[in-house]
């Protein structure tokens, strides 16, 4: 059953030069939003992209009850629009909701309102092979209350932005072995704002000294390797993919997820275990061909050059030739529509013109 979305657009576009500007800085010009209240949604809408009004009582800028999913259209070659993998990033928001106390998102509601959005921005979606349309979905706690409680009422909305590249240069990393993003039985599989807000310190002391990213150990003993910054950690040593396990502390990634199973099929050996961060200096200290990147949706592969361990810096093979490269060529290609969709990832999305 659909759920029932109005449209209140306007006619208008205004696709702007999305390409010289920094990441997420250009909503399109429409969002979707729906107000959940008295246990259940309401008013689900698709509006102009508008400034929303907030109490300085409402819960969520307090009390840090705010979740939200990161996902990507595509234009295919035959022009067709392409929503990545929106089950799992529906599954993955709910969980993340539940986690937080917040209430779930109908499929049909979540799914309605990305396809009527994307559908009817569909003129903002980049053309080139690096472009794609950057999708938003977020709720926040929106009662109006000072005391520390389970909100009742929420706010679920999606924006969308262009974008393109994400990171230009090969990152420099360092391994965080004091600070910690998430400790067993925490938030760290969540996708809650609060993750983010306590990773901010820790990265700008690793910026000072140089660094882009801090790459997380655990919480109890700082020897295993969880994340690099906002993306998951994976290695190629000797042409083995290795990726630590999903821990309660790390995020579930739809892009590890999707590497990991082009890896396999590519006839790829791929291990997801525990990964001590000594195993990776041995293994670079060898002189092992090691390549480390970053796997997420915004940067999809991001590839390490430098990873600082216990004060020494170690360097990570990026040539051209590079496997991480090949893995991430492949997911590109069926994105795009050039090579066949085996595991129905993509979602295709009909252009939803205003009448
Ligand atoms: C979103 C996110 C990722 C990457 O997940 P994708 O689904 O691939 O975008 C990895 N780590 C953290 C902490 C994240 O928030």
């Amino acid at each position: 059953m659909d759920y029932p979305i109005s449209v209140l657009a306007q006619a208008e576009r205004k696709v702007v030069d999305t390409k010289t500007l920094p990441f997420g800085k250009i909503p399109t010009e429409h969002m979707f939003i729906a107000e959940y209240k008295d246990g259940s949604w309401k008013n689900a809408r698709v509006t102009p992209f508008q400034e929303l009004t907030l109490s300085p009582l409402t819960l969520c800028l307090h009390y840090g009850q705010t979740v939200f999913e990161g996902m990507k259209a595509f234009l295919m070659d035959d022009g067709s629009i392409n929503i990545f993998r929106m089950d799992k990033h529906y599954r993955r928001f709910n969980m993340s909701l539940s986690r937080m106390c917040m209430p779930d998102v109908p499929e049909s509601l979540f799914k309605g309102a990305i396809r009527r959005l994307v559908g009817l921005d569909a003129d903002w979606i980049p053309t080139d092979d690096d472009g794609s349309l950057y999708i938003r979905p977020f709720m926040i706690a929106s009662e109006e209350r000072l005391g520390v409680k389970v909100s009742e009422e929420y706010l679920f909305m999606v924006v969308c932005s262009p974008t393109y590249r994400y990171y230009t240069q090969p990152l420099r990393i360092k391994v965080e072995t004091k600070y910690v993003r998430a400790a067993e039985g925490g938030t760290g599989s969540a996708k809650c704002g609060g993750n983010y807000g306590a990773a901010y310190y820790p990265t700008s002391l690793a910026r000072a000294e140089g660094f882009d990213q801090v790459l997380w150990t655990d919480s109890k003993t700082h020897e295993f390797i969880e994340e690099s910054g906002t993306m998951n950690a994976m290695f190629i040593i000797d042409g083995t993919l290795i990726t630590p396990a999903l821990t309660g502390s790390i995020l579930d990634g739809v892009t590890r997820d999707s590497i990991l199973s082009i890896a396999r099929e590519k006839g790829m050996k791929v291990e997801e275990r525990p990964v001590r961060y000594k195993e990776i200096v041995a293994a670079l200290k060898s002189g092992k061909r090691v390549e480390a990147f970053g796997a997420g949706t915004a940067a999809v592969v991001a590839p390490i050059a430098v990873i600082s361990m216990d004060d020494e810096d170690y360097e990570c093979y990026t040539g051209d030739d590079a496997t991480m490269y090949e893995l991430r060529d492949h997911l590109l290609a069926i994105r795009r529509g050039r090579l066949p969709d085996t595991h129905n990832w993509n979602n295709i999305v009909e252009k939803f013109a205003v009448t």
